[in-house]
């Protein structure tokens, strides 16, 4: 469900902060758009740092791998990526529809073509695709508490959702489950990867 314990601009601020304690750069010099390799100077064991920090940040569990990665293993060796280590078309559709969710006017994200080398994809995770990542994992979080049933979640430091009722932490879906569920029912909604 969509929760709104927490506001995109909350996880925003709070990705600022995980990304500023990890590179030890100045929070300010940090804006949605800045993707964390090109313009951050991040190398991927930060990336590590930095999901661990958002984990205990939200109590959630951040994906481990990319949606290129998920395509593979579930439609086939070379659903994503040819033989040259180059996305199809394929998983440049997955990826736009997955992206166009979270679109701003005016973003038509023209550089994801087919063809485009798969190690040019990290240099594109920016501030907000994180976030959007993690908001995510946080609407995944159930109308009632399966602990006990009560449809009350609150939080009181504005990052980590407790239950009303009996105090549960919020039981959310993984990061890299939510991916899967997504892709399972984005094929059946749209039959892109033909058999
Ligand atoms: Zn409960």
């Amino acid at each position: 469900m969509k929760q709104n314990l927490i506001p995109f601009e909350r996880v925003i601020e709070e990705m600022k902060t995980a990304i500023s304690d990890t590179l030890t750069i100045d929070k300010e010099k940090i804006t949605s758009d800045s993707s964390l390799i090109k313009d951050l100077g991040a190398e991927s064991l930060d990336f590590l740092d930095i999901n661990y920090r958002l984990e205990q940040t939200f109590g959630i569990k951040m994906a481990r791998h990319f949606i290129i990665e998920h395509i593979e293993e579930m439609f086939g060796e070379g659903t994503a990526v040819d033989s040259n280590g180059q996305l199809t078309e394929t998983a440049v559709k997955l990826m736009k529809i997955r992206l166009s969710a979270g679109k701003e006017a005016g973003e038509s994200f023209d550089e994801l073509t087919p063809g485009m080398d798969m190690d040019a994809l990290p240099a594109m995770v920016t501030v907000k695709s994180m976030s959007m990542a993690v908001m995510d994992i946080l609407d995944s979080l159930p109308e009632k508490c399966p602990a006990c049933g009560a449809s009350s979640w609150k939080t009181e430091d504005g990052t980590h959702v407790i239950c009303g009722g009996c105090s549960a932490e919020a039981p959310y879906e993984n990061g890299d489950d939510l991916i899967k569920n997504w892709l399972e029912k984005t094929q059946k909604d749209h039959n892109i990867i033909k058999s």
